[in-house]
This record gives structure tokens, sequence and C-alpha cells, in this order.
């Protein structure tokens, strides 16, 4: 089968060379693939002169029909191709795309808070933090906070209490796991902990997540330092390594943190034929677009929507979907990769000042 030439010249009749997003469809209208491009006309051209064995050969073959929206700079329509991506699960983008899978740690919401590596966050009542790219090592650095923290890890199903509650549940309960035994779990299973120091390993570990603690690493090295006065090398050494990976995981958790922070402001951003848009970052997400004002009502406008956006109460870095994890992580790519682009944007407040009509 070979590109469809009446396609071909319906592109090169009909399309404009300036920033767009587009979506191809097979016969069935199944939507095949989302591309963006700031040269739409010239860019979906190029499919139809693909040579074979390439990825764009094989789609335009199976491509019956184009359709395209033009946006009003690069910008945008990288976030709208990186959200209709996610939203629509074209075959060619999922196929030849790899996939990012960010990890967040999650506190449960339970009667003894666990720390877990998750892929999805959900609106359970638990705190989320992230998103991190490297799901494999973040599982394996939980596990290790957990263990010094003395904070369980075994299924939710398993019933927990505490110390305070020994009368209610009676005394002689055995640990349900080594664990308990090897002193890496504060062991709620057989209720040997108080409720209050049970809470507090788990703010602990939260005040840590948040990148403001360094008691785990600070027991740790107590710990190594007892070993190594014990002359058990061995064991000393393997605490050595896990001090290592606390906090190198730790630094990533402040350098995140700061990263999320650094990225609020006004971002104006010159767009097609002086189309010029206003987007208002804040955490790394963009939460409002709006047309770069002319006049005095025009900045009013863009004040109130300031004012609306920074004012309102901040979730914080927790309360994070994967869907804004992906668009925190893109807008951070595109301020990486191109820092020029810092020079456009502005703190709020000094937006207001300069440009709120008095
Ligand atoms: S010791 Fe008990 S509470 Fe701790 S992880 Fe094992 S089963 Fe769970």
């Amino acid at each position: 089968m070979f590109a469809n030439p009446t396609l071909r010249e319906h592109v090169r009749a009909t399309a404009e060379n300036r920033p767009g997003v587009y979506r191809m469809f097979g016969p069935g209208e199944e939507l095949l693939y989302v591309g963006k491009s700031i040269r739409l006309r010239t860019r979906v051209l190029s499919y139809f002169r693909a040579p074979r064995g390439e990825k764009a050969w094989d789609l335009i073959r199976e491509t019956a029909r184009i359709e395209w929206d033009y946006v009003p700079n690069e910008f945008y329509a990288l976030i709208r191709e990186m959200k209709l991506i996610q939203e629509l699960q074209p075959r060619f983008n999922v196929r030849h795309r790899r996939k990012r899978i960010y990890a967040f740690v999650k506190v449960t919401a339970e009667a003894a808070p666990r720390v877990l590596p998750v892929t999805r966050v959900a609106a359970d009542g638990a705190t989320y933090y992230g998103p991190f790219p490297r799901v494999k090592r973040l599982a394996h650095i939980v596990r290790e906070l957990a263990q010094v923290l003395g904070l369980r890890d075994c299924p939710g199903t398993t019933p927990v209490f505490f110390d305070d509650q020994l009368e209610m549940f009676g005394s002689g309960q055995v640990p349900s796991c080594v664990r308990a035994d090897l002193r890496t779990c504060l062991a709620p299973c057989c209720g040997r902990p108080r409720a209050a120091e049970y809470e507090a390993a788990v703010e602990r570990a939260r005040r840590f997540l948040e990148g403001r603690a360094e008691a785990p690493l600070r027991d740790l090295e107590t710990l190594m330092q007892r070993a190594s006065d014990e002359m058990n090398y061995e064991y000393a050494a393997v605490l050595r390594d896990r001090i290592d990976r606390l906090r190198g995981f730790r630094d990533e958790l402040v350098a995140f943190r700061g990263r999320m922070e650094d990225l609020s402001f006004v971002y104006r951003v010159p767009g097609f034929a002086g189309d010029d848009r206003i987007y208002l970052i804040r955490r790394g997400r963009i939460r409002r677009e709006l047309r770069h004002p002319k006049g005095r009502s025009g900045r009013a406008r863009v004040a109130r929507a300031i004012d609306e956006v920074f004012g309102e109460t901040d979730l914080g870095p927790g309360a994070l979907a994967p869907q804004e994890a992906a668009e925190i992580l893109l807008v951070a790519r595109w301020f990486r990769l191109k820092p020029k682009e810092r020079r456009r944007t502005v703190e709020p407040d000094a937006w207001l000042q300069e440009r709120r009509p008095a």
C-alpha cells in the first residue's frame, strides 16, 4: 500500500506553516499518531517522502485522514501533544515512544501507616511524594527507609494495634514476621510500640521525604559507628552503603523540591502572527493560559488570574496525579533545554506591581 496522494494534495493545499498539533487516523478512524511542529505543513508533508523502513513510512501508509489544530507557539504545542498522547494513547506514539513511568512514595492513611513505592496516585487520603523517574531504585530505597525508621511493610490487611491498646487486644501476641526479631520494625502486629512512638517514626519519614530532616541518616551513622567500635566491620560497611543510598535519595528530593519551587512565574511567549500568550505556571504546572494584554482591561484580567492562581492554597508536592507529574517534568525540561526562555519569565508579584492597573 502506498501513501495516499489525495491526502498529500489535501495537506499541500490547506495546511499552513505555523505551530500546530496534528492527528493521523487510520481507515477505521482509529487514532494512529499525534505529533506537533512549529512548521506544521512542512512537517506533515515530510511523512509522504519518508524512506521505506522508517516509522514515518509505516505510519503514512496506514493513514487515511489527517487533521490539525494551530496553536500560538511551540511551548503550547508541546504541552498539548503530551496531553493528547496521555489521554488517547495513539498506537504509533505508544509503540514507538519509550514509555516513561514515574514513581511516587506513598505514606498510607492506615492505623499504622506504611511507606510504599507506587506508580499511581489515588484520592485515598494517603500522602504522595514525587514524581521520581527511577522506579526500581526507588522501591529499594523506600524499603531501606522503612527499615531504618522501623515502619512496617507487610500487607495492609495485617491486623495492627499498639501497646496502649493491649488491654483491649490482650498481650502475648506473636510477631508475624522476622523483622520484629531483627528490630527493623516497631512491630505493631504484636502491639510492641505505643501509638505515639509509631506516629513519631511516620512523621520522621514524612519530614525526610519532604527533604526537611536528616534523622534517618543520623540514626544510621550512630549504628555504623557502634558497629565499627565493636569491630563488626562487615555490618558497618553494609550500613555505610545504605547511608550513601539514602543520602543520594535525600539530595534528589531536595533538588526536585527546589526545581519545582523554582518553576513558579508568569511566562510570556511570543506567538505566531503576534498572538502572544501569557502562561501562569505554578510549581511546574500551567495553571492558566491568557492572551497577552494590550490594554488596561486586559491587564486587569491577567492581574485577577494571577491573584487566583498564586493566591490559592498550594496542596504541596504530595498532591500530584501522574499526568500532572508528566506536565511538571515536561515544563522543567523545556526550561532546562532552553535556558534563554527564563528571560521571558517574571515573578507574579513583580508583574502585578508593574502592570496591575491602578
Ligand atoms: S514485624 Fe509485624 S508489623 Fe512489622 S512488617 Fe513484620 S508483620 Fe508487619
